[in-house]
């Protein structure tokens, strides 16, 4: 990894233990890069500025994880499914949604495309890292007996 990303990462790290979700935006084009890149995917430019992002997005593509998919370190988080978030700002991620289960994923699948996420921090391994909680968890009626 070069020095400049090495500092990029940093930074990123940095302001996430500071309890900010920052990415890079590109001042050519205006393209937003989260997680941060040392240059603009879209444009090649590598004049970009650091800005905090809002987390919130819309949630675009999901899937539950298959026993195989299923990630022994991600044990604590979940229930989770794989997901495809378009971010506020713009960046398209692929990412981790908490609060789907086996019961309620019918209900969220309704709502699919566009059901509102947000980004959270954190803490893993000694580091802080982003992953998204869907705004509102839908409960599942108890069937009547
Ligand atoms: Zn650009």
């Amino acid at each position: 990894m070069g020095v400049k990303l090495e500092r990029i990462v940093k930074t990123y790290y940095d302001n996430l233990a500071a309890g900010k979700i920052t990415a890079r935006k590109c001042q050519d084009c205006g393209a937003v890069e989260w997680p941060p890149l040392l240059g603009c995917n879209t444009c090649g430019s590598t004049n970009m500025e650091w800005i905090e992002i809002s987390g919130h997005g819309k949630m675009i593509q999901m899937v539950m994880p298959s026993p195989i998919t299923q990630r022994p370190e991600m044990e604590d988080i979940r229930p989770y499914c794989l997901a495809v978030v378009e971010i506020e700002e713009g960046p398209v991620v692929n990412v981790m949604v908490r609060g789907v289960n086996r019961k309620n994923k019918n209900l969220v699948m309704e709502k699919m495309p566009g059901v509102p996420v947000h980004a959270t921090i954190i803490p893993r391994d000694g580091y802080d890292t982003v992953i998204f909680d869907l705004d509102e968890v839908p409960e599942v009626p108890k069937k009547a007996k």
